[in-house]
């Protein structure tokens, strides 16, 4: 099968960064075969034509931090710092079975497609006893969904009775994690150049696990050949937490613990020192930037000038949708750009950086760079065509600028290996209103839960 997206802008984000004012793109069957300036030739066989005049075609957007299952606890503890925000939360969590986390993962996922990110991960780290095949639920959805995914066995086994943060009944043992993460890699994890789904392994934070859990864990995805994540240096509450616990700061605790290197990406990277930037950007561990959820929590902004700046591997994240309700990860592109700007000056990040973090750097955050992130020959068809001709972007000379700068664009198409996900601005094979009917029912069958368990 092959489809011509034709007369649109292009980005392509190859090597020399080319861009075409009026270009065309051209796929068959999952990749794309070629990618150049004008029109695209006519006639090509069995070849379906999409008029791209008015558009603008990016890489499909990449997500690199969020936790699905919070869609059905978007809008709770909403004025609260992380460590309140999280222990207010951790109750409703652990009352999560298959169905809320097939729903919740739906909707968290749907949003992303519709704010044109093709390839997305998550940090799944609450298993209840009782809870059922959680991780085999999500892929379920995103199977459904239509989006490329790398989701990871999270945990967590430092229970309040220990010192840690989250309540004893939502941590699990160490024994218990390293067999079921495990498990969850053999059974899952496709390392094929095709593949629509990788598995990594995912500790929450480290007020949440026990070192011996990071330690294990980094042996375990190595040994696999799988990629290893975690949050890091969110707050300053963590940074304290680390200085008193392990007498010294949350990016030498995790070093000390086999957890730095290009195989590794870390969820935030606020709090961050010199020292830290250097030794991130010698051992090419990777940052996870999530800028809303950074702002709605409180938690400070990421020093993404000096990170990008050091060579630090950056992408973007939306995190968890219980600290960033839009979730949207067009939005986190305008974000990172503004935030950035906000504390360090005008030129702190250019639009073009910007759109380079959420898309070829959030590929190689995921370790997937070689296949996806860019606009070029050989490369799967993961694809976002933005419409900037309507109301709100007529006018603005420079697409990218359109794009980043500007309201959320809507989509004309988007194209995850050559399969159209969104057209016409709506979901393609789901049907939205019978969505966010069995997601506002999850959400409250889980609340009520909560109260009633
Ligand atoms: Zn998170």
């Amino acid at each position: 099968m092959t489809i011509v997206l034709d007369g649109c802008a292009v980005v392509t984000m190859d090597g020399d960064r080319s861009e075409h004012a009026v270009g065309h793109v051209v796929v068959e069957d999952a990749r794309i075969v070629a990618v150049a300036s004008g029109r695209a030739p006519r006639g090509l066989d069995d070849a379906t034509y999409v008029d791209g005049s008015g558009c603008l075609a990016t890489p499909g957007l990449v997500n690199t931090h969020h936790h699905l299952y919070q869609w059905l606890t978007r809008g709770v503890a909403v004025d609260h710092t992380l460590f309140e925000w999280l222990t207010t939360l951790y109750p409703v969590w652990g009352c999560l079975d298959e169905d809320a986390v097939r729903i919740g993962a739906t909707g968290a996922l749907v949003q992303l497609a519709r704010t044109g990110c093709t390839t997305t991960t998550d940090h799944h780290y609450v298993f209840p006893t009782d809870g059922g095949d959680l991780l085999g639920a999500e892929i379920e959805a995103a199977r459904e969904v239509g989006l490329r995914f790398l989701p990871t066995r999270g945990s967590m086994d430092l229970g309040a009775s220990q010192g840690g943060l989250p309540p004893d009944h939502v941590v699990e043992h160490l024994d218990q994690i390293l067999t079921a993460t495990a498990d969850a890699i053999d059974r899952h994890h496709d390392a094929s150049p095709d593949s629509m789904l990788r598995v990594g392994v995912a500790p929450c934070s480290p007020f949440s696990v026990t070192a011996d859990l990071l330690e294990q864990t980094a042996l375990l995805a190595r040994d696999k050949g799988v990629r290893l994540h975690t949050h890091l240096a969110e707050t300053v509450d963590e940074d304290d937490f680390c200085r008193e616990k392990f007498g010294c700061g949350p990016v030498e605790y995790v070093e000390s613990l086999g957890w730095l290197g290009p195989d590794v990406w870390l969820a935030h990277g606020v709090h961050l020192g010199d020292s830290d930037i250097a030794t991130m950007a010698s051992s090419q561990t990777c940052v996870a930037h999530c800028p809303s959820s950074n702002a709605r929590l409180g938690a400070g902004i990421c020093r993404t000038r000096d990170l990008h700046a050091a060579g630090v591997p950056v992408g973007l994240g939306v995190d968890g949708a219980a600290s960033n309700e839009a979730a949207s990860l067009v939005e986190e592109l305008r974000h990172s750009v503004l935030f950035a700007r906000a504390v360090g000056g005008p030129r702190a990040l250019t639009v073009r950086d910007g759109l380079e973090l959420a898309t070829l750097g959030g590929a190689r955050v995921l370790g997937w760079d070689d296949q996806i992130g860019s606009l070029e020959p050989g490369k799967l068809a993961d694809i976002a065509l933005w419409r900037i001709d309507t109301a709100p972007h007529a006018g603005i000379p420079d697409p990218v600028a359109a794009l980043v700068l500007g309201t959320p664009p809507p989509l004309e198409l988007l194209l995850v290996q050559g399969r159209a996900v969104v057209r016409n601005d709506a979901m393609v094979d789901l049907d939205e209103d019978r969505l966010a009917i069995d997601v506002g029912a999850a959400s409250e069958a889980l609340a009520g839960k909560a109260v009633g368990g």
